[in-house]
């Protein structure tokens, strides 16, 4: 098999890890310039908001193991294939060279042993810092069972590393990777974590993990409950969420139709609430039910759940109470706390500083006012009907450059 073929089927086969995101497209006509070539590469965004372009491929998908999931499990009869790390090397830096990446993405399935797998990572990104002097970025994903030996040499010369943790609890785990274990993943991820704090150029991006959603039967608290505690205890940088593609016909997997793309959509939103905005996974589900409301942002969801705890005034509340109210997010409520020191704000001025009043306008007063007066003592069930009225909330919109509240959401996912 040549090179490119090989290309084509580890381009493919790294698509369901969503670590980075989009994958090429399939447009077939060809002319003018411009490529849209499928075969691997992806877009990832750095801690400072660039946009990055990354070769993502596999090293191999030639598996030992069967997870139930995985179109590269060993029991699939699909096409296989094998790099070797110079090929993987020489595709890097002549992908570089002709500006079509800025890093590259390397995963791989588990081929003979983790070892082998984990030295063949090794040697690759080895080959591309010592042999081609490539100083871009790189993320490399660490075995489970391979050598912490291996892992740490490995770690010095790789910007980000990742162990996916796959699925949301043990139980899972067991049932659908009964090659894994939850040990064989932890104990690389927590040895990352400590050389990290101990060196200097190790990971220097951080550390990721994956989790699927949807293959089982594990509620959203329970993945939200366990982001939480790998981002306290890994100090991971994210925790990305793929919502299950039926790529398998397996009876102990869920049965389900289509990925479970809102689910997946909601969890982003409720991992960012955790990190950014303070919340407890416990607070956000309140012991009231153990999955998201798909209607309504988890922000809006918490909100209705502890309506007790609003209206909060806008010229007296904290930073910490305005952060929690839908449709206000970190950076206006710092614009409020700036700038209410010098007179009163009221509505008019909410908006000037990009709060989305059409969200925000039943949990606020400014001066003691609601913003109409009928918003007084509205039920959750209202209050959730008015903000999900298709009518007034989801007609179709242009996305423009200068509206404030789209321009910022769409870039940071803030809610
Ligand atoms: S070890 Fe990875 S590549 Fe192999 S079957 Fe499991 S998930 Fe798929």
């Amino acid at each position: 098999m040549d090179v490119l073929e090989k290309l084509e089927v580890l381009g493919a086969a790294a698509k369901y890890d969503v670590s980075c995101a989009s994958s090429g497209s399939k447009r077939e006509k060809h002319f003018g310039i411009g490529s849209t070539f499928s075969a691997g590469i992806c877009h990832s965004w750095t801690d400072d908001g660039r946009c990055i372009s990354l070769l993502k491929i596999l090293f191999t998908n030639e598996c030992i193991f069967d997870c139930a999931y995985c179109i590269n499990r060993k029991s699939n009869d699909i096409k296989r294939a094998t790099f070797t790390p110079q090929e993987v090397a020489e595709l890097t830096i002549n992908f570089y060279k002709r500006n079509y990446i800025e890093g590259l993405f390397l995963s791989s399935a588990i081929k003979n042993s983790p070892d082998w797998t984990m030295e063949m990572l090794y040697k690759t990104i080895w080959l591309l810092r010592y042999k081609y002097q490539f100083n871009g970025y790189i993320h490399v994903k660490a075995i489970p069972y391979a050598s912490l030996d291996l892992i740490r040499k490995t770690g010095f010369l790789a910007d980000r590393m990742s162990v996916n943790i796959e699925l949301p609890s043990e139980k899972s785990l067991r049932l659908l990777c009964p090659n894994k274990t939850k040990e064989s993943i932890l104990k690389p991820m927590e040895f990352i974590t400590k050389v990290a704090e101990e060196e200097k150029n190790f990971v220097s991006a951080g550390q990721s993990t994956q989790m699927i959603i949807g293959a089982t039967d594990d509620s959203d608290y329970k993945i939200i409950n366990l982001s939480q505690h790998l981002y306290k205890k890994f100090k991971l940088k994210r925790v990305y969420y793929s919502a299950y593609t039926p790529v398998n016909h397996d009876p102990r997997i869920l049965k389900v139709e289509s990925p479970p793309l809102l689910r997946e959509h909601r969890l982003y939103q409720a991992d960012w609430l955790i990190r950014v905005y303070n919340f407890s996974a416990d607070e956000l589900f309140n012991g009231k039910d153990e999955n998201l409301d798909l209607e309504v942002d988890p922000k809006v969801m918490w909100a209705l759940r502890n309506l007790d705890k609003f209206p909060i005034e806008i010229n007296k509340a904290s930073y910490e109470e305005l952060i929690r109210v839908p449709g206000i997010g970190i950076k206006s409520a710092r614009r409020i706390i700036k700038n209410r020191v010098f007179h009163s704000l009221d509505f008019e001025d909410l908006k000037k500083m990009g709060v989305v009043l059409k969200r925000a306008k039943y949990f606020i007063t400014c001066n003691g006012k609601t913003f109409e007066r009928f918003l007084i003592d509205l039920e959750p069930e209202k209050i959730k009907q008015k903000l999900t009225d298709k009518n007034s909330l989801q007609r179709p919109q242009q996305l423009s450059f200068f509206d404030r509240e789209v321009f910022t959401s769409v870039i940071t996912g803030e809610i």
